[in-house]
């Protein structure tokens, strides 16, 4: 339940146990295009998170929402998808107040994305095989063996501000489909869609108390990976955060799902269609102005089309249109805040520190309607080479780098030359030749001749320090399920084979 503040702005509280919980504290959501209160929060505590993890032990081993029927369980999914399909304009607006996203980027990537995951996960959840007979066995004893896939019990699920609808819907959505109960934290820059993920799920017929939304910063994160009532902490952010989210589930051996920090590479192969390579990898590493994590930041072209390239990519980057994310023509919003504005511009400095050739941007637009904010040109840098930070760095804005090389083995050893594997792309024109070179590359995704293409049906993740498991796709709700082997003994009496390890046959009665 939201309530009117003295300054007007709209006061969100948690979502514990079905209902608005508040705290002493607030956190204020600002506009990050025009500084401006969008409404408050209640800053939650590590009380509010032992609160909450209560409250979905109970409903965990109370065991309704795991003994509904799994086709019932999506039934509440698919509803909840089709109401929030409803309002996708209002979602895609208040989505935008808080992270910045541009409309068009709102309604087609952000929100409408996250309703369409959602709607899978449920259509997921009516066909996935929780209960698979296996063939029976004569050997190591005569047996009748099922498996069993089981809800894993509390999942923590943590997320971040970049995307915090869809987010949120690809730890929900699998957890929920297995029977799970679950404590949600959004990031606290953008936790407003992520309550309202929640309300439409209740209204949809999800118990009340399944799904509960702590609204908190880092201590509240912490407190969840630690929690020793959480089974499962499944975190999306920066890999620094994630190492520490993995050292905490270590103390109670919590299942883990990580998807962390990217610095995808584009290769581009001397055979590509030019144009339309050129207005992919804008869109690959420009689109919500470079705050996706697996944007194609370092663009890898070869010597003989290298001059070509850059003449038109940066002829094509000056047409986006910079400037009110509520405008439909509008390309390109804010960043998110102040801190990551400074932390953008400070990567800027150290590519030009490092030798690298600024040929686009890096700076702050400058005129009317950017008097507030948090705005960055849309930067290119080339002649970078893959030791500078721009090229090893998540710099999590809109900043190109662009390599050179001279053959398709040196290309491979620069796209692989980072701490990070979370995607990458390949163009060329010749689909033989660009497989080859996706099966080199140690990405988790690997997009030829295309970019930012997400899935439902398949998996997401990273390789190397890019995270650990996989979301979307069957394998999501498998990374929510334990799997239990049920062994039906069929003999009809103790297998002597076997038994004779122990004990001696018992004498004739
Ligand atoms: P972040 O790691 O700072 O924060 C992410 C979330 O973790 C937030 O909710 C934050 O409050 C919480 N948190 C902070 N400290 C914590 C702690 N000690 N313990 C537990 N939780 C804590 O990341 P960010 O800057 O908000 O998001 C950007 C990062 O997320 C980038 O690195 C980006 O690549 C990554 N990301 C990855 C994916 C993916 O699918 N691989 C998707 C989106 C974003």
């Amino acid at each position: 339940m939201s309530v009117e503040s003295a300054d007007a702005v709209q006061h969100w509280g948690m979502h514990i146990d079905g209902r608005s919980v508040d705290a002493d504290e607030q956190f204020v959501i600002i506009d990050p295009a025009t500084e401006e209160r969008v409404a408050t929060v209640a800053r939650g505590a590590v009380a509010d998170v032992d609160l909450a993890v209560a409250v979905a032990r109970r409903t965990f081993d109370e065991g309704r929402w795991a003994a509904t029927p799994p086709e019932v369980r999506a039934q509440v999914l698919v509803k909840a998808a089709d109401l929030l399909g409803e309002r996708l304009e209002e979602l895609a607006e208040l989505e935008g107040l808080q992270n910045g996203a541009t409309v068009r980027q709102a309604i087609g990537f952000h929100v409408g994305l996250a309703i369409a995951h959602l709607g899978y996960f449920g259509e997921l959840a009516a066909r996935y095989v929780f209960e698979e007979p296996q063939p029976t066995v004569v050997y190591p004893t005569l047996a009748r063996n099922v498996l069993r896939r089981e809800p894993i019990g509390v999942c923590a699920a943590i997320v971040p501000w970049n995307f915090p609808l869809a987010l949120a819907v690809w730890k929900v959505g699998p957890a929920l489909a297995a029977g799970n109960s679950v404590v949600l934290k959004p990031d606290e820059k953008t936790p407003l869609t992520v309550i309202e993920l929640v309300r439409a799920l209740e209204q949809c017929g999800l118990p009340p108390g399944v799904l509960n939304v702590v609204t908190g910063g880092p201590d509240v994160g912490a407190r969840l990976a630690s929690h020793p009532d959480v089974d499962k902490v499944s975190f999306t952010g920066s890999t620094e955060v994630g190492r520490k989210v993995m050292a905490s589930a270590s103390e109670t051996i919590k299942r883990v799902t990580l998807e962390l920090g990217g610095k995808s590479a584009v290769v581009v192969l001397d055979d590509a269609d030019v144009r339309t390579a050129v207005d992919a990898a804008l869109f690959g590493c420009f689109l919500y102005s470079g705050q996706a994590c697996e944007s194609g930041t370092r663009l890898l072209l070869p010597d003989a089309l290298h001059d070509e390239f850059v003449e038109r990519l940066v002829e094509r980057a000056r047409t986006i249109k910079i400037g009110d994310p509520r405008d439909f023509d509008t390309d390109l919003g804010p960043v998110i805040s102040r801190a990551q504005q400074e932390r953008i511009l400070g990567y800027v400095q150290s590519g030009l520190e490092e030798g690298a050739e600024l040929v686009l941007g890096g700076g702050v637009p400058e005129g009317p309607g950017f008097e507030r904010g948090f705005w960055v040109e849309p930067t290119i840098f080339t002649g970078v080479r893959s030791e500078m930070r721009i090229a090893q760095e998540e710099i999590f804005g809109p900043v190109l780098s662009v390599l050179r090389y001279d053959d398709v083995d040196e290309a491979v050893t620069i796209a692989n030359d980072s701490i990070y594997g979370l995607a990458g792309a390949v163009w060329s024109t010749d689909a033989e030749r660009a497989l080859e070179v996706a099966a080199r590359l140690r990405t988790g995704t690997v997009w030829i001749n295309d970019a930012h293409m997400l899935n439902s049906a398949l998996p997401f993740g990273g390789y190397k320090q890019s995270g650990l498991g996989r979301e979307l796709g069957p394998r999501a709700l498998d990374e929510y399920t334990e799997c239990k082997h049920v062994h039906l003994d069929l003999s009809g009496s103790l297998d002597r084979r076997a038994y004779d390890l122990l004990l001696s046959e018992p004498p004739n009665d």
